[in-house]
């Protein structure tokens, strides 16, 4: 059993909102240590096509985290995705999430990265230093007739480049832990972090649950009806709950967690304080 890394996701500001924010989640997160942190890519019509590369290259040189940057592919013609792996290098980013990303209503697909494996395979081809990680989903991705068909798609995925593997969030490591064993016995064998997300207000639960299809166990039922409407109280099981999950999944041999912060670095480091000591040696 290898030693489980600890890391983070964060999301650049929205793009006429304030840039600074994204200074008060840095700074909040001072005491933790991740190993590293990966900074979202917007694919909306409205995202801002530079600002994972200058998040990206914020925390490595200012904060000395190491980076990984997300790019999502489907509406990218090559041209766009050597200019934006270009401002990657440029900004010291050494690791790359490749995504097919979401598709935009009413919003045709450039047609040459149809799925995530032809990103990581352009990447590993064209940026030959650069390290390719991808998505997975623990729970089945929504297009996916099945667990087994999304998973031999996993396969072409890591057979294309694809080095270490981040999963969508789920609430039942039961669910993570069948999803590892399913993975292992169609020969992947790149490291699988689990994706975590800490309950803290019970729309942003709905919302979250709602785009992604992740099952609500009764556990996290239980707290969004008991303390729906008491922020603090709903923070606060959240952070017990996620601290949990860290803790058991990491007892059951887990490669790594990889915590989404929602940009809110009081809740990170209020899990990081209850389970920093089961990463201690990394
Ligand atoms: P793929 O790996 O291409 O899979 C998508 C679907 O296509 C699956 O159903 C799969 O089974 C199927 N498929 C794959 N290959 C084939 C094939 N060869 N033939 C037929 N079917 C195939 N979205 C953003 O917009 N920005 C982000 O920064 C972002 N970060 C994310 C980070 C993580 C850790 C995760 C889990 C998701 C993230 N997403 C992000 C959401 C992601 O873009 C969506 O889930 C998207 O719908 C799928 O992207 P993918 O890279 O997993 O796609």
């Amino acid at each position: 059993m290898g030693v489980p890394q600890f890391s983070l996701e964060v999301f650049p500001p929205k793009r006429n909102g304030p840039v600074g924010t994204i200074y008060d989640t840095l700074d909040g997160l001072e005491g933790v240590r991740p190993d590293f942190i990966s900074v979202t890519y917007g694919t909306g019509r409205s995202a801002d096509r530079t600002a994972t590369a200058r998040i990206s290259h914020t925390v490595r040189s200012e904060y000395d985290i190491p980076v990984v940057a997300h790019l999502t592919a489907q509406y990218l013609d090559e041209q766009q995705a050597d200019e934006a792996l270009d401002m990657f290098q440029q900004a010291g980013v050494k690791a790359v999430l490749a995504l097919r990303g979401d598709r935009v209503e009413g919003r045709d697909p450039a047609g040459v990265f149809c799925h995530a494996s032809d990103l990581v395979a352009y990447i590993r081809k064209t940026c030959p230093d650069m390290d390719v990680f991808g998505a997975c989903y623990p729970e089945c991705h929504p297009d996916a007739a099945n667990l087994d068909e999304d998973i031999a798609h996993l396969k072409t995925k890591v057979d294309a480049g694809a080095s270490h593997l981040i999963s969508q969030l789920f609430f039942d490591n039961e669910d993570f832990l069948r999803f590892v064993d399913k993975a292992r016995a169609a020969g992947i064998n790149v490291p699988i972090e689990a994706g975590i997300m800490p309950v803290t207000n019970a729309a942003q639960v709905r919302r979250m649950v709602s785009m992604c299809g992740a099952r609500v166990p009764a556990g996290i039922t239980a707290i969004l009806d008991r303390w729906g409407d008491d922020r603090e109280a709903i923070k606060q099981a959240g952070i017990l709950y996620a601290s949990q999950q860290i803790a058991d999944l990491v007892s059951q041999g887990a490669d790594g967690v990889h915590v989404y912060t929602m940009n809110h670095p009081a809740t990170t480091r209020k899990i990081w304080n209850n389970v920093s000591s089961l990463f201690a040696n990394r």
